[in-house]
């Protein structure tokens, strides 16, 4: 069975790189009918707060990305640690290291001024026929782990193919610190082997982990899982991506009106493909979806692509979804009898949320200013004037038969040819004493949806 898993650190937000890794993984899990788990790695407890928590797991939620089993903290797993601690130092796996912070630094100084990486020298290493060190007072020891000496550590990386670390870049390192908590590399490898992994998908910052990991797996006799080590996000012009270029809290999306379907459609493309198809519903994305096909370089944030894709799902969910989502924004508009005709005249423009609130808004609500450039051409028009006043005066007339669109177009064809007018003349001082601009949607709908008695109530105010 295929089990992958999210493990994010609570030092922050979940941005976006976060969510695709976590998007990835559920994919491959679900797709396989196999686990997707969720871990959270606080350990860091300096860094680690408690609103980063919250908005991962509010995150999570609104995207939907739904996980098996509880969730777990590897800050409540220190016994487990403790036990595998001490397992490799009973069998020779691990051994205590005396050396000291100054001693340590020393070390480096030296290697570094010769040119050397800074590595662990084995001092404290146990050799048969080596003399150890006399044991110094005052220092608590760490432990390390017994890295082989030399050879090659290898593993299979899905995006990229074999990797091959020389044992010469993993030292000795520390596996629990003099305080006894063990460290970052030490405690993912317990979790992903105790958790039953199979499959490690995770932001190729990780890639130099992972041979110190192998080690690990390693000195237990476990089988490693399979890595995924996926590129990062990068910005339009090749540059890390800042926050200013959209690498911010994946909540700030749903402020900014996005669909949780657009971003993940977004992410599922940022660095994996299939063929040229940009639009993938979840379930093509569970059908076709495979870690092996991510893209071995970098990819580009691109918001263009974002906004676009916000605008197919914004057309293609039902308006029940968007009243529902719209509530969010502090739009009801979800109780409104003409609900359905305000949202399918509104939601053909809108690129986001927001954009469509404010659609439904400069609908229903009377325009509080008019855009200059229309007044100056069509209100301040004495002529004009006199034609608005002239069809106010025709649409009280026939009130009562004014109801959706189509009746007042019954009754505007007619009165554009008597008064021999071309339909903009008309068209767009309308639009304008209606919504404040001349840019909104069909006249006729915009009148269907306000009724005749707010309809001639505008007209009249723009024109006073
Ligand atoms: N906790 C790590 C992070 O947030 C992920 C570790 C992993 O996936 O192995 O970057």
């Amino acid at each position: 069975m295929t089990v992958t898993r999210f493990a994010p650190s609570p030092t922050g937000y979940l941005h976006i790189g976060g969510l695709r890794t976590a998007l990835y993984s559920y994919l491959w899990a679900r797709r396989n009918k196999g686990e997707f788990r969720l871990r959270i790695e606080d350990t860091d407890t300096a860094r680690n707060n408690e609103d980063a928590l919250g908005a991962i797991m509010e995150a999570f939620e609104w995207v939907g990305l739904d996980y098996d089993g509880t969730v777990e903290y590897q800050s409540k797993r220190n016994d487990i640690y403790k036990k595998y601690i001490d397992q490799l130092l009973s069998e020779g796996k691990a051994y205590l290291c005396y050396m000291s912070k100054e001693e340590l630094e020393t070390l480096r100084e030296t290697q570094m001024a010769n040119k050397q990486t800074p590595r662990y020298d084995g001092t404290w290493r146990p050799e048969e026929g080596k003399v150890l060190p006399p044991i110094p007072e005052g220092i608590e020891p760490v432990v390390r782990i017994k890295a082989p000496k030399d050879g090659i550590i290898t593993f299979i990386d899905g995006v990229r193919s074999i990797m091959n670390f020389s044992s010469n870049e993993v030292d000795d390192f520390v596996i629990a610190r003099s305080n006894g908590v063990p460290t970052y590399n030490f405690v993912v490898a317990i979790d992903d082997a105790l958790m039953g992994m199979t499959d490690v998908i995770r932001g190729d910052d990780h890639l130099s982990n992972t041979p110190k990991q192998i080690v690990i797996y390693e000195a237990f006799g476990w089988k490693p899982p399979k890595f995924y080590h996926i590129p990062m996000i990068n910005n339009p012009s090749g540059k890390k991506l800042s926050k200013r270029d959209g690498a911010m809290d994946v909540m700030q999306y749903k402020r900014d009106g996005f669909l949780p379907e657009a971003l993940l459609n977004f992410l599922v493309r940022l660095g994996w493909s299939n063929k040229d198809q940009e639009i993938f519903s979840m379930e093509e994305m569970l059908e076709l979806f495979d870690p092996t096909h991510i893209n071995k370089s970098a990819s580009a944030f691109n918001e263009e692509k974002l906004l676009w894709l916000n605008s197919h799902y914004i057309k293609n969910v039902s308006n029940e979804r968007l009243a529902k989502e719209l509530e969010f924004f502090d739009c009801h508009i979800g109780g409104h009898d003409k609900k359905e005709i305000i949202l399918d005249l509104t939601k053909e423009r809108a690129q986001t949320l927001v954009e469509l609130k404010n659609a439904i808004a400069a609908i229903l609500d009377a325009p509080s200013e008019y855009e200059a450039k229309g007044v100056k051409k069509f209100i301040k028009d004495e002529t004009i004037i006199k034609i608005l006043d002239n069809y106010v005066k025709l649409l009280e007339e026939n009130a009562d038969n004014l109801n959706i669109s189509i009746d007042y177009e019954g009754v505007t064809k007619p009165f554009i040819e008597e008064f021999e007018l071309k339909f903009p003349q008309l068209f767009q001082p309308i639009r304008l004493a209606l919504t404040g601009s001349t840019q909104a949607p069909s006249v006729y709908d915009i009148m269907g949806v306000l009724g005749v008695e707010v309809v001639c109530e505008r007209i009249k105010i723009a024109c006073e």
